[in-house]
């Protein structure tokens, strides 16, 4: 290979790009908006040519490959131009494969790859191999490949977008958390498209390798009989997970991870290290070393009693759920935002047994209002996150949980998730600084 197009100059794009000049291949990285300052900064400094603003079909035209980032959809203008001009596409994680002969563990689902890739990665850095963590989290898996240090295992967290454009990528263990629906704009709103793009990973594990699957994921069920696969399987379920038998009633060995899905999140990094080859007492290690993960169920502060917990990443109605049923406590939940299409009628039970109070932090309450005001009696609105907290703190009692889990985007109030949550905590550490 001479020379590559990469398309998209974020984290997946750049990694594509810096590896490509690594490997003494020529590079040209396109953008239809604009270069983030510090992205432009690094291919400037490594002399990789670029454009933003929009796409010169000829240049792009004269490289033989095109890598493209898993932002840019297949049916974006650029990508069917190419296409019908027969032009090679490829993804970054494909192109970031050519270049790693080490051994990879790939977690993918529409909920809990962060947890679980995170906590396979801690578990594994206690053995002697030389772990990377990368892809959908921290690093995408070029710019790893493109940094000086070598790996044995690479864990990583692969979103749907990123197991789009997969041809010789193969993975050693790969897990398949749960398939339920998300990002479906992406897919002409087909969840089996959307299925399909997910399975993608277990059609690029390995024969000799693993395949950890969700027994209780009826869609995961489904795609296997559909399109079977030449791997060895292990099915799990959050109502059978093999920690439990280490566990304590509401925590896994010390970390504060609550609830079954959790569990369930654990079982599978604890699999993929079995799998590697890690034995208990170094799985007990990482499980004790990993620390909760920022805006996923994570405690904020105990306040006369009451416990915080920012979940401020349930951006969708699934998230949401097994938020609400990881506490037996009284749950004031602050929930909205910007809608996904969310079907309430799925959790009224739930909201009705365990709910006491409902915050809407959102500009539109007009959903979450219709849903359960005749299943919670209280239901205030605000879009402060300072006044969600007062709201909170006369609607609680010891002993119960403030949870922040909005089932929606953030973007009618916040920059993003990460925002949204940072917000919330700071409102409550504020509340804590005034009781003190
Ligand atoms: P992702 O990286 O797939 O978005 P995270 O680990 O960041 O997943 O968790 C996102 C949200 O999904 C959290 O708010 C959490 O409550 C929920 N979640 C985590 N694990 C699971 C699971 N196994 N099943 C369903 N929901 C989960």
């Amino acid at each position: 290979m001479k020379s590559i197009t990469v398309l998209g100059g974020g984290e997946s794009g750049v990694g594509a790009a810096l590896l490509a000049k690594k490997n003494n291949i020529e590079v040209f990285v396109s953008d239809f908006g604009k270069i983030g300052d510090r992205y432009k900064e690094e291919l400037l400094q490594h002399n990789i040519p670029f454009e933003e603003g929009g796409h010169s079909f000829e240049k792009i035209e004269e490289t033989e490959l095109i890598v493209i980032s898993p932002g840019i959809p297949e049916k974006a203008a650029v990508v069917q131009q190419f296409r019908l001009r027969n032009k090679r596409i490829i993804s970054e994680i494909e192109f970031a494969f050519k270049f790693y002969s080490g051994k990879i563990a790939s977690i993918t689902g529409s909920n809990g790859k962060t947890t679980t890739t995170s906590l396979a990665y801690e578990i594994l850095k206690q053995s002697n191999f030389r772990v990377g963590l990368g892809g959908n989290i921290g690093y995408s898996f070029a710019r790893l490949l493109a940094d000086e240090m070598e790996y044995d295992w690479v864990v990583l967290e692969l979103s749907s977008f990123q197991l789009e454009g997969l041809f010789d990528f193969q993975a050693d263990i790969s897990a398949i958390i749960n398939i339920t629906p998300d990002h479906l704009d992406r897919y002409d709103y087909n969840f089996d498209k959307y299925g399909e793009a997910k399975w993608n990973l277990a059609k690029h594990t390995k024969k000799d390798g693993l395949l950890i699957l969700n027994e209780d994921d009826q869609a995961s069920v489904n795609l296997l009989k559909k399109y079977p696969v030449d791997t060895n399987i292990v099915w799990l379920s959050a109502n059978n997970p093999n920690v439990l038998a280490s566990m304590e009633s509401n925590k896994i060995f010390e970390i504060n991870l609550f609830g079954a899905h959790n569990y369930f999140n654990a079982s599978v990094a604890k699999t993929i290290a079995e799998s590697v080859g890690l034995n208990e007492e170094l799985i007990k290690k990482g499980f004790n070393d990993f620390k909760s993960i920022e805006h996923r169920l994570e405690t904020v502060a105990k306040i006369n009693g009451v416990l915080f917990i920012n979940d401020s990443k349930a951006t969708n109605l699934d998230a949401a759920e097994v938020a609400l049923n990881a506490f037996e406590q009284n749950i004031i939940w602050i929930a909205g935002g910007t809608d996904k299409g969310n079907d309430y009628s799925k959790i009224k039970q739930l909201v009705d047994e365990r709910v006491k109070s409902i915050i809407c932090l959102c500009a539109d309450d007009s959903l979450i209002r219709n849903a359960f005001s005749d299943v919670v009696d209280e239901i205030n609105t605000t879009q402060s996150v300072t006044e969600a907290i007062k709201f909170a703190v006369t609607a609680s009692r010891e002993g119960d949980i403030v949870l922040l889990s909005p089932a929606c985007a953030s973007f009618d109030l916040f920059d993003n998730y990460m925002h949204r949550g940072n917000e919330f905590k700071k409102a409550v550490f504020e509340y804590l600084d005034e009781v003190d």
